[in-house]
């Protein structure tokens, strides 16, 4: 990977933002924020203006959201910054001769700088069956729209995939008063992102609203009759009866076309650290770039959050308005919401942590701290909004307890942040 010195781009220069998502509008807004003066051109296969994602699995999924609570900003916004949104038009060719982007409808858009903001996609399920209707993924609006009408007439629910997502989704389930089982391929409910102490504690949760949750399930088939999904076969020979499956097994980063322009590519569209990428005319940002991550000892790192779209695209538009080539350190943080719990997660955790919980006396409240070598490197915070802020503060600002400090419910944490007097 070529690191490039940058130069600010001039006012009448054009940036063109491939990906009208989260990170693709942040980018937009970002530059206009910081007095870009040129052409902004945001680019959005999906026909709606640009939307959040986080409320698909969860508050409009449920109704309780309604569509203009999930768009970003009203189109005027878009009119009055100068923002052209070409939306319900996908890019299909990168030529970085020209420094010109192709778009489906045979437009041509040239740039001074080209920022992918692609996103990922779900990750199909390689299984007889999966066709057929009645089986769902959950990814766009187009996605959440098609689920919930299905939600409120059928009653047995199969998510196949025991990830965020897909717990967030059997959490709206089970809420509205289906059966739910999760099938999960795992010995742990999102044993990719969180602590086993807090698997534990999600899946005791779901267990007690009468989700079933097979761990250690593999997904044999789907059997249907006249087209429609009626169950799952396990692995193990079990069937389980549905009338809706939600398969959310991950997700594919949108590479192809860094790839066909000739972009490195890993698990991820590759960018150095103040997310260039091979072509120091071309930024990627978002699910869709992974980058050598400063909280991940510098290990290519992909991650799905929002703050790590928004801030990389904060990051990228500083660089084009000012000059200045600097690393992208952000501390990662996400959240997820399941039921009455409010999960908050700062840092990056590894399989091998060590784990401290430190519960509040008070209530149904706790963290857990995850170490490696003694060191902290996340916490999982459940309906306790202080303590993740307290963590992010402290991983931000190198300043760490020791996993015996961390244990010990008298030891004043937020004390390490006050400088001594
Ligand atoms: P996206 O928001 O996915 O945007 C990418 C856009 O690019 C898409 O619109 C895509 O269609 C478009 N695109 C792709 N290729 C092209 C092309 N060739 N031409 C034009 N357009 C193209 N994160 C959290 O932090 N907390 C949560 O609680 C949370 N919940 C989530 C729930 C759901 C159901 C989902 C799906 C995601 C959730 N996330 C959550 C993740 C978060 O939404 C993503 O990390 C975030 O949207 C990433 O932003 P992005 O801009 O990288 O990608």
């Amino acid at each position: 990977m070529t690191a490039a010195s940058s130069t600010p781009l001039k006012s009448h220069d054009s940036i063109v933002i491939i990906g009208a998502g989260q990170g693709g509008f942040q980018a937009a807004v970002s530059l206009r924020d910081a007095k870009f003066a040129g052409r902004i051109t945001l680019i959005g296969d999906e026909p709606y203006l640009p939307y959040q994602r986080p409320p698909l699995s969860k508050a409009y999924l449920g109704g309780a959201l309604d569509e203009d609570g999930l768009t970003l900003r009203p189109a005027s916004y878009f009119e009055r910054h100068d923002i052209d949104l070409l939306m319900g038009d996908a890019a299909v060719e990168i030529d970085r001769d020209r420094q010109e982007v192709k778009l489906a409808s045979g437009r041509r858009v040239n740039y001074a700088h080209l920022i992918l903001a692609t996103g990922t996609r779900p990750r199909p399920l390689v299984a007889e069956g999966a066709e057929l209707a009645g089986v769902h993924v959950l990814r766009t609006k187009e996605d959440a729209d098609a689920l919930r009408p299905r939600l409120i007439e059928e009653s047995r629910v199969a998510v196949v995939g025991g990830g965020f997502i897909g717990m967030e989704f059997a959490a709206v389930a089970a809420d509205a008063g289906h059966e739910v089982v999760v099938i999960e391929g795992l010995a742990r409910i999102m044993a990719r992102s969180v602590s086993p102490d807090l698997s534990e504690y999600v899946t005791a949760v779901h267990r007690g609203w009468g989700t079933r949750i097979l761990l250690g399930s593999g997904v044999q088939r789907l059997i249907g009759d006249a087209g429609r999904v009626t169950g799952v076969v396990l692995a193990n020979g079990e069937t389980v009866v549905a009338d809706i499956v939600l398969v959310v097994i991950g997700v594919l980063p949108n590479v192809e076309l860094a790839q066909e322009a000739g972009l490195e590519v890993a698990n991820g569209i590759s960018v150095d650290e103040s997310l260039l990428t091979s072509d120091p005319r071309i930024s990627a940002i978002g699910d869709c770039a992974s980058y050598p991550s400063a909280h991940d000892g510098g290990r290519p790192t992909r991650l799905e959050s929002v703050q790590n779209a928004v801030d990389h695209a904060r990051h990228v538009a500083a660089r084009l308005t000012d000059g200045s080539y600097s690393a992208y350190r952000n501390t990662p943080w996400f959240w997820t919401h399941q039921f009455d719990l409010n999960v908050q997660i700062a840092g990056i955790g590894s399989a091998n942590d060590e784990c401290v919980v430190r519960t509040d006396p008070a209530g149904n409240k706790f963290s857990v701290y995850r170490f490696q070598a003694d060191r902290l490197v996340c916490v999982e915070s459940v309906n306790q909004p202080g303590a993740h802020i307290l963590a992010r503060k402290m991983l931000t600002g190198e300043v760490r307890p020791t996993p015996a400090q961390v244990a010990d419910l008298a030891f004043d944490m937020k004390a390490l942040l006050t400088p001594a007097v």
